[in-house]
């Protein structure tokens, strides 16, 4: 079986984490800073806070935007639950704001029409591995004096006018879970350019604890404040010195991901069966996936889904729109109608293979197989 996402760990990374093994700090160690560091060079941030997945980062992003009971968060629903779940974490209210129909990326134009009196923040997502539209919900976060919060959770390496996702919004989230871009077991960051922002992200993920005030006490060395209700979302040394090393091979994944997208895009401009989702004209896709609508003209989605599976090709679905999971349905009155262009969206995608050691006959197998599932 092909897979649709596949993690690859090299003998160098292997050396890296043993090392970190073998040293005096498991966690909270120099490698935590250096990951950072490391991070924020890539991305052009000026702070990064690194957390124990992605899921840990968008929390901690919510709470940095100072989201509680009663706040509303514009979301969009092509998403894993985990970017709604966030606001939901802090008291808040996830707000489904409807995709484009062409690229699954928040649809700016709607946005607007959402924002009221408790509307405090937006998240966006960047949907497969593409940028959204930083500059149009940037003026919108501004004119209406709301919190940019950006899921990037697909897009580390990709590009917006030019610049590395990771400094448009107020803050970005990053997971380094197996199947992204680069992992760390499991793992994620917060980047900012906010200095207030990053502080407050750095103390929700140590319980709430101030440092400060430990630094003021520096005489009394015992002596901390728990100041506010945080987690423990730490990284440990182990995962950041792998961290540290797979970040080395992110370009030359990211460039292995576009020479697949490139060959299935031409592959696929032969034939009516599948289209492959619209490209930005601003950006760089980082291809965490490459998503095809099946032509529900000439097959259904789950009869193209299976003949894939028979033939040995791991597809999968990204995703089932948020709000109509059933505990959204129950818990927040969302339903079917709601977001159609997202429902709609979601009866015909499919997630193809797409990973940084895809070799060029796997590739020729996806295309042929797709090629037998319309036949
Ligand atoms: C993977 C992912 C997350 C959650 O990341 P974890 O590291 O698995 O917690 C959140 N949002 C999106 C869009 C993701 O793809």
């Amino acid at each position: 079986m092909i897979p649709y996402g596949k993690h690859s760990v090299s003998e160098e990374d292997v050396r890296a984490v043993t090392a970190v093994l073998r040293s005096d700090w498991l966690t909270t160690g120099p490698k935590v800073e250096e990951f950072e560091k490391a991070i924020c060079e890539y991305t052009g941030a000026s702070d990064g806070v690194s957390v124990s997945s992605g899921t840990a980062a968008l929390h901690t992003a919510v709470y940095a935007a100072g989201i509680g009971k009663g706040d509303e968060v514009i979301v969009p629903p092509m998403t894993f639950a985990a970017t709604a779940n966030a606001v939901l974490y802090q008291g808040g209210r996830p707000v489904f704001v409807d995709v484009d129909p062409d690229t699954l990326l928040i649809d700016v134009a709607k946005v607007e029409q959402k924002i009221n009196d408790k509307t405090k923040a937006i998240i966006s997502v960047d949907y497969a591995g593409q940028p959204c539209d930083y500059d149009a919900l940037r003026k919108l976060a501004t004119d209406h004096h709301l919190f940019f919060i950006s899921d990037a959770c697909h897009s580390l390496g990709a590009e917006y006018e030019g610049e590395k996702v990771g400094k448009q919004a107020d803050i970005s989230a990053f997971s380094f879970h197996p199947v992204k871009g680069m992992t760390t077991g499991e793992g994620g960051m917060v980047v900012t350019n906010r200095h207030d922002v990053a502080e407050r992200s750095r103390l929700f993920r140590n319980h709430g604890i101030n440092r400060t005030f430990k630094e003021r006490a520096a005489k009394e060395t015992w002596y901390y404040e728990m100041v506010d209700l945080g987690f423990n979302y730490r990284l440990s040394d182990i995962q950041c010195a792998l961290g540290i090393s797979q970040l080395k091979r992110l370009p030359a994944g990211l460039k292995r991901r576009r020479d697949v997208a490139s060959a299935y895009d031409d592959a696929f401009s032969q034939q009516e069966l599948v289209k492959p989702l619209g490209i930005v004209p601003y950006g760089v896709h980082a291809y965490h996936l490459y998503v095809v609508r099946v032509n529900t003209k000439m097959t259904t989605r789950a009869k193209f889904f299976a003949s894939l599976r028979s033939q040995g090709i791991g597809v999968n679905v990204h995703y089932i729109p948020v709000h109509l999971h059933p505990y959204y349905r129950e818990h927040l009155g969302t339903k079917k109608g709601m977001c159609p262009v997202a429902e709609e969206a979601y009866e015909q995608i499919v997630s193809l293979p797409m990973y940084a050691t895809l070799t060029d006959d796997e590739v020729h197998s996806v295309v042929e197989a797709v090629g037998k599932a319309g036949s």
